[in-house]
């Protein structure tokens, strides 16, 4: 048996998030009835003309701009000849010769492993409709279409064949959603069609140069798909080879129900399309001050925020990354942290961040919810964790307060004093409870005496069930050191 590396390139389709489609006037959203959101372009009838909007070149190029890569100032659309009902000019306006991008950077992290993963090109072009060959689970002995989503703006994103293991294609379609989402140019949602990927995997031996023949895999729509499509079909390949077959290139459908890609068509030569440039659309030309105003619009990107968490906060990278995978989630924390002051900030910068990542998120995911649906506000979170970093309410309180304020919003000092949930510094009343466990505990007063140290935590445990969690610790602590030291 042969030892394989695997090479994979994504091409990742993704909807740019604008009112209108993209060479027309009518509505780019999804959900409408079938066939009525289009008009005479979009239908492609005769000695219509096309114009492109200019929402969806800014979309474009902020998005590339975010991605690192050379932008042409000057770029031409093209045809590419298509013949599927799903399109009824039957061809589909892209780019071919010049696109509007190239020569992009996308940083991928698997297992703390990071590499540069090159981005080939980003293009521009318009999607197809949608074909029905069934009306639920009853077959239609003919086809249905609704052209709702035809000119409905899409880029093209293509990788540079550089990345190696399933995981990493994964993580690097992880991190583009994350990039395009804080530039806001898109939901990038696999499960609703606005991201769509295909991948080009073929093998070769290990430490080789040269490139195996590749095969296409689609119809994955969900980061798990796109993981275990591509894992199968680095496994047949190897099985193909091992046992003297040959590669064929072709397109492979995953059959996400049986877990197998199967094979489609036979994979079509860029020559098949017949590209040709669209005599229909002016070349598109940028100026410099156009692409200086897109650059000063962007966001502050994930890595940078995530770099800014660790050095301006102290935050673990780990951390730093978890809580700017998300936008809303980086501002949600930021929000938060407004709560605080000066050098209190950096103090509260750790226990803000477990509260939100493992708490709230822990919460919000398990309800099925949003961050933006959350009752928790960022400066009630920020308020709980003054409260506990204070010591007006013990860790174990603060959780029972966290759960008031999960269900039903509110304050949480209005909350601890509500439900009576305040810590305890009383010293008189926290004697008095010492005493009354050291009384029902003989033998861990006995292993205590006899120099069995560790036996203290069974009577500090007593006295904060007695004290229903409220007794400050520390105070527990300190006092029955000082019984046992008489
Ligand atoms: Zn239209």
């Amino acid at each position: 048996m042969s030892i394989y590396e695997a090479v994979i390139g994504l091409e990742v389709h993704v909807q740019l998030k604008t009112k209108s489609k993209i060479f027309c006037g009518c509505p780019a959203n999804f959900g409408a009835d079938p066939n009525t959101q289009i008009c005479p372009v979009c239908c492609g009838y005769p000695g219509v003309l096309p114009v492109v909007n200019r929402a969806v070149v800014e979309g474009l190029v902020r998005s590339a701009l975010a991605l690192d890569c050379r932008i042409n100032k000057h770029s031409v659309f093209a045809r590419k000849q298509y013949f599927y009902p799903d399109l009824p000019k039957n061809y589909q306006i892209s780019q071919y010769e010049l696109p509007l991008a190239e020569n992009g950077h996308l940083q991928v992290k698997v297992d703390e492993q990071s590499r540069d993963i090159r981005i080939h090109r980003i293009h521009l072009e318009e999607d197809a409709g949608k074909l029905l060959h069934a009306i639920g689970s009853r077959p239609l002995d003919y086809s249905l279409v609704d052209l709702n989503r035809t000119g409905v703006p899409l880029m093209e994103i293509v990788s540079e064949p550089d990345l190696r293991t399933p995981e990493e294609a994964a993580a690097y379609l992880s991190h583009l959603r994350a990039v395009l989402r804080y530039v806001g140019v898109s939901d990038c949602d696999m499960e609703k069609g606005s991201m769509r990927c295909d991948a080009n995997v073929s093998i070769r031996p290990s430490g080789a140069q040269g490139l195996g023949t590749k095969t296409e895999v689609k119809n994955m729509n969900s980061f798990r798909s796109v993981r275990e499509a591509i894992a199968y079909e680095i496994d047949r390949q190897t099985l193909v080879l091992d046992s003297g077959g040959r590669i064929v290139q072709e397109t492979r459908l995953w059959d996400a129900q049986n877990n197998v890609t199967q094979s489609m068509r036979s994979k079509e030569e860029a020559h098949d399309y017949r590209y040709f440039p669209d005599p229909d659309l002016v070349p598109l030309n940028l100026s410099d001050q156009y692409l200086e105003e897109l650059q000063k619009s962007l966001p502050e990107l994930p890595e940078a925020r995530s770099a800014r968490y660790v050095e301006k906060f102290g935050l673990s990278s780990y951390d730093a990354s978890v809580l700017t995978a998300e936008k809303k989630l980086a501002d949600f924390y930021e929000e938060g942290l407004k709560g605080f002051e000066g050098k209190m900030q950096k103090e509260a910068a750790k226990p803000l961040a477990n509260w939100l990542t493992t708490e709230l998120l822990g919460r919000l995911h398990a309800a099925k919810k949003e961050i933006e649906e959350s009752l928790v506000s960022p400066e009630s979170l920020a308020a709980l964790v003054a409260l506990v970093y204070k010591g007006a309410v013990s860790g174990k309180s603060a959780k029972v307060v966290f759960d008031e304020m999960f269900v039903n919003g509110g304050e949480p000092a209005a909350i601890v004093n509500q439900k009576g949930l305040g810590q305890i510094d009383d010293e008189k009343q926290i004697s008095e409870w010492v005493d009354e466990i050291i009384l029902v505990n003989d033998k861990a007063v006995q292993d205590i005496k006899s120099g069995k140290t560790s036996a203290m935590g069974a009577l500090v445990g007593g006295v904060m069930r007695k004290s229903k969690g409220r007794a400050n610790p520390q105070i527990v602590n300190r006092i029955l050191h000082k019984k046992f030291s008489q």
